[in-house]
């Protein structure tokens, strides 16, 4: 990209950082050199790490401009405390998007994309409303949904990249997309870890040292669950699993074993449908989710 400057944009060395969405609507359908380019979308809620930038570089694979954008969206935290506490580090996640190679950051205030007073929209979300987040944090999905239409909507993107670490979240924000009846491709990027297999996530950064060496627990009783589940019945499975979790210092929230394609439990496997194992479970006060594809 070049170097511009203009009304609410700053200029950093190569990537352009917007904070209001006219500008950044105005410079996409106006900037000659992008008509024509394709352009990917990875959205975050900062506090960056080596997972989100694998979405940089999964968007960049594909030809085109790479648009993240940085929103801590306070509708889609149910839990206050989490939302206070959630890490922020603007300055650096602008260094490390630019490092990246990032064309443009969207970094928009809250009243940028709720505008106070205007009333929330609800979505139709259903059964994955129901289960695993969606049952554990009521009113979450309901937030992703109110901003990632508004972020969609804005940018209209060719390619949406989000992390399976999310798995839950890819299946509402695809169904979301379809309701919406957005032209937009949908990629899945594989969960990036620590050597240790703990998946990189902002909140880690809240765990203390003794509890980041407890939490690679969860990464190694999903891969127990894939090396030792073959098929039929879940359940002496999800028993063992938990009761390892529990050992290793952690509160469940849930222990699953579900259809990949839309999570419905699988009460009996046949080893062959795609399906997916999924934790979320405490260490104190850090609420830490991942998952691992069976077959
Ligand atoms: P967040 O900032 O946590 O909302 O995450 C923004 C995007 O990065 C979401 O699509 C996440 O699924 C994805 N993401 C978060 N952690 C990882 C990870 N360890 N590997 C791959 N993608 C991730």
């Amino acid at each position: 990209m070049g170097c511009r400057t203009g009304s609410g944009m700053h200029k950093t060395l190569k990537m352009i950082l917007f904070k209001n969405s006219s500008d950044l609507r105005t410079f996409l359908e106006n900037n000659r050199e992008i008509k024509g380019l394709k352009t990917g979308f990875v959205p975050t809620m900062g506090a960056l790490h080596e997972g989100h930038t694998s979405l940089i570089r999964a968007s960049q694979a594909e030809d085109g401009l790479t648009i993240c954008s940085i929103f801590v969206n306070p509708y889609q935290f149910n839990d206050r405390k989490d939302f206070e506490k959630y890490p922020v580090d603007t300055e650096r996640d602008i260094l490390l998007l630019e490092k990246a190679g990032t064309d443009m950051l969207f970094l928009p205030s809250v009243d940028e994309i709720f505008p106070q007073g205007k009333s929330l929209e609800k979505y139709e979300i259903g059964y994955l409303e129901t289960v695993l987040e969606g049952r554990y944090r009521p009113g979450h999905y309901q937030g992703v949904c109110q901003v990632m239409s508004r972020l969609l909507t804005l940018i209209n993107p060719h390619h949406l990249f989000m992390g399976q670490k999310d798995f839950q979240q890819c299946l509402v924000v695809k169904q979301l997309i379809s309701q919406l009846k957005l032209n937009v491709q949908f990629h899945t990027v594989p969960t990036t870890r620590a050597p240790d297999g703990l998946a990189l996530s902002s909140r880690n950064s809240r765990l203390s040292p003794e509890q980041r060496i407890q939490a690679a627990a969860i990464s190694v009783t999903l891969g127990d669950i894939r090396n030792e589940f073959r098929g039929g019945d879940p359940a002496p499975v999800l028993h063992i699993a938990h009761e390892k979790l529990e050992e290793a210092g952690f509160k469940t929230d849930y222990i699953a074993i579900a259809r990949a394609k839309d999570l419905r439990p699988l009460i009996s496997w046949d080893g062959k449908e795609k399906a997916v194992a999924l934790i979320a479970a405490f260490l104190g006060e850090v609420r830490l989710i991942d998952n691992m594809l069976l077959n």
